[in-house]
């Protein structure tokens, strides 16, 4: 069986004093779950606060970069390498978010590449795809999700699969308090799913957990979590919020 997953992507929010209060009802939020066992937790705050989480937040919790740089350290006025997040304890990266895709110029082969660079750097990646509204209104989500996944599965090995999270986050779903429904994020989890079968191999497809991501919250997370080919979440604006979050995670039951 899959390990149920929760990710909280906390974007570019927080100050210094929300940050301390967010980790401190992390910290103390009671789970009816356990991290360590039945779900994988995995906490992404914005880089200047990298250090302080990895440092306080409980320990039955990953911490995930939001980008890096996928060269070696030297040079790179203003970037992140990958070196310099393993050297601190990070374990993930989330990469190819439509926010940066969007207003990064992030193309799906930089996507791909920079899954790749990550890996073999030793980051795990939560690596994102997903459909504008216009594309879905075209009728153009799966030929869109081929296009993003192809250059994915051309640049990964069968055994760095393992080290993937795919998160499916419909644009039009992210920040609008637009959820998918269950059977609409359900049907796009079942062709990803199918996509790796045929594309990659029957074993990455039966084990690569694939996230929903997209308004997820403490009132929609559980319905969604019960359809099959659901493993979990990738969550931005509830993630910020202690009880929420908790609440989400429980949901993995
Ligand atoms: P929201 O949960 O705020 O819609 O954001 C989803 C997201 O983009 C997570 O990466």
């Amino acid at each position: 069986a899959r390990r149920f997953f929760i990710g909280g992507n906390w974007k570019a929010n927080g100050t210094p004093a929300s940050v301390k209060q967010l980790i401190a009802d992390l910290n103390s939020a009671k789970l009816e779950v356990d991290a360590n066992k039945d779900v994988e937790v995995v906490c992404s705050p914005p880089f200047v606060y990298l250090a302080e989480v990895k440092q306080s937040l409980r320990s039955d919790f990953g911490v995930a970069a939001q980008n890096m740089w996928d060269k070696a350290p030297g040079a790179w006025t203003g970037e992140t390498p990958t070196q310099m997040l393993t050297d601190m304890g990070i374990e993930w990266v989330v990469l190819g978010h439509s926010e940066r895709r969007e207003n990064c110029g992030e193309t799906d082969q930089v996507v791909a590449d920079k899954t790749k660079f990550a890996i073999e750097g030793g980051l795990s990646t939560m690596t994102c795809i997903g459909e504008k509204l216009e594309e879905r209104e075209s009728g153009e989500t799966f030929n869109l999700l081929d296009r993003q996944l192809k250059p994915i599965a051309a640049a990964l090995s069968e055994e760095d699969w393992d080290k993937v999270v795919l998160a499916y986050e419909p644009v039009w779903a992210i920040g609008t308090g637009k959820v998918a429904t269950p059977d609409q994020a359900e049907e796009v989890h079942a062709y990803l799913r199918k996509w790796l079968a045929d594309n990659v191999s029957k074993k990455v497809s039966d084990s690569v957990r694939i996230l929903y991501g997209g308004s997820v919250n403490d009132k929609n997370s559980e319905e969604l979590g019960r359809k099959p080919n659901i493993d979990g979440f990738l969550v931005g604006g509830a993630s910020l919020k202690g009880d929420a979050f908790a609440t989400i995670i429980n949901s993995a039951k």
